[in-house]
């Protein structure tokens, strides 16, 4: 289903028209309202939004980190000096997930608001989900951002049937009692409820679930790791992804499951840039590299050039669902990357390419690095767990040893250990676990 349909299947060239006059708009806004990028922008001789050209002129912009914003934040103006809005304007504020001290607040205005259950009914209807199906959700509305997805939902015109987070008890009784026509989870949760099933002999093959749409954490995207997930529930699997900064569920995949597209065109102006360097690459087919998005029409606190820390692989191809513009596939995130003698590897990417030895092994995986920090010594050592009731196979584990090398380029020490032996996530995945020892 084409939620928008003129929206989503205008050309892209006729999409860059528009967005271009919008950006215009928001560079005036910004040097009036944003100290902070007033000064930033100042610094490198841009003193108004004319100085700045237009999008296509933008990667002549400086980058946006989002340390350098949170580092604005003080008990008087706890969003930083970014902060665009009047505090009345403002109808909800979230907060990051962040690891360390205060949270980062990520207000929004109605409008703001309203743009981001726009643009993530779109990311989701891509996945084939219509009117008048049921959907099981396992966000909550807590105080992150993905509470906000929870309303394009309704959007869509689905009956929502919100479980929250870790209740695999009462999710698997509203598969089996209410029999939705999807579900929404991290991979990692899909990948743990598979296995919790089968262990309570619920066939969830055999469920209602016909499509599982994952988002949240890489991996959702990646062919061997899907394919365990499909085979388990017995659906189809198709991914989004958003950013808290930003927005969420930006980007989602259609049924022909080849990259995400961008649900929130309009509102937010996609970059890929050389990780590296920081240098534009241009958004071609078969490109890869660090996702930069800029908001186009954002009040509250709005953001020019963002660096994600997603890395992804760009499909410019006409999509044969009629959507058009780029698409995405998340490769990994730059905060979970390991830098294996010189080649970077994205945890991801291991237990993809393991999850490609199913049946035999579980598809749960987890690197142990002996180091801290992202640079590692090889052999890398990899844990992989076996399937349920698989013994312990020598020819095996030099099997995915030898895969590993030949498609990631990395050298590891592959330990297989019995089914059940790592810790399953009902939430998002930690994939590296730094040796103690
Ligand atoms: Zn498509």
């Amino acid at each position: 289903m084409i939620l928008d349909l003129e929206v989503e299947t205008r050309s892209w060239e006729e999409q860059l028209a528009l967005d271009d006059a919008s950006y215009r708009e928001q560079l005036r806004y910004l040097l009036e309202r944003s100290a902070f990028y007033r000064a930033k922008l100042a610094a490198e001789g841009i003193g108004s939004a004319a100085d700045a050209g237009g999008l296509a002129e933008i990667a002549r912009l400086p980058l946006t980190e989002k340390q350098e914003v949170k580092a604005t934040a003080t008990r008087e103006n706890p969003f930083g000096s970014h902060l665009c809005a009047d505090p009345s304007e403002l109808v909800r504020i979230y907060s990051t997930s962040g690891t360390t001290g205060t949270p980062t607040f990520v207000p929004l205005t109605a409008r703001d608001l309203d743009d981001w259950v726009t643009g993530s009914a779109r990311s989701y209807a891509a996945s084939g989900i219509a009117l008048g199906q049921r959907i099981v959700s396992t966000y909550t509305a807590g105080p992150f951002v993905a509470g906000a997805a929870l309303a394009s939902f309704e959007r869509i015109g689905l009956c929502h049937v919100p479980v929250g987070v870790g209740q695999s008890e009462r999710l698997l009784a509203a598969v089996d009692l209410l029999r939705p026509e999807a579900v929404v989870l991290t991979p990692s949760y899909a990948a743990h409820l598979v296995d919790w099933a089968a262990e309570r002999g619920f066939d969830l093959a055999g469920a209602s679930v016909e499509r599982v749409l994952v988002a949240g954490e890489p991996g959702g995207g990646e062919p061997a790791f899907r394919a365990v997930l499909e085979a388990g529930w017995g659906a189809r699997v198709t991914e989004a992804m958003g950013i808290g900064d930003i927005g969420i569920s930006l980007w989602g995949e259609c049924e022909e499951r080849d990259g995400m597209h961008l649900g929130a065109r309009g509102f937010v102006h996609p970059e890929l840039i050389d990780p590296d360097t920081g240098g534009a690459l241009p958004l071609a087919d078969g490109a890869e590299g660090e996702l930069v998005l800029t908001h186009l029409r954002h009040q509250a606190a709005p953001l020019l050039r963002f660096r994600t820390r997603d890395h992804v692989a760009v499909r410019m191809t006409p999509c044969p669902c009629g959507r058009t513009g780029p698409r995405v596939r998340c490769l990994g995130r730059t905060d979970d990357m390991l830098i294996v003698r010189g080649v970077n590897l994205f945890p991801s990417a291991v237990r993809d390419v393991v999850s490609g030895f199913a049946p035999r092994v579980s598809g749960h995986v987890r690197l142990r690095p002996r180091q801290p920090g992202v640079t590692q010594e090889p052999p890398l050592p990899v844990v992989v767990e076996l399937a349920r009731g698989a013994a312990a196979d020598e020819a095996l584990a030099e099997a995915i040893r030898e895969r590993l090398r030949s498609v990631l380029v990395v050298q590891t020490r592959v330990e297989l250990v019995p089914f059940g032996s790592l810790t399953r996530s009902e939430y998002k995945s930690e994939l590296v676990e730094y040796d103690a020892t």
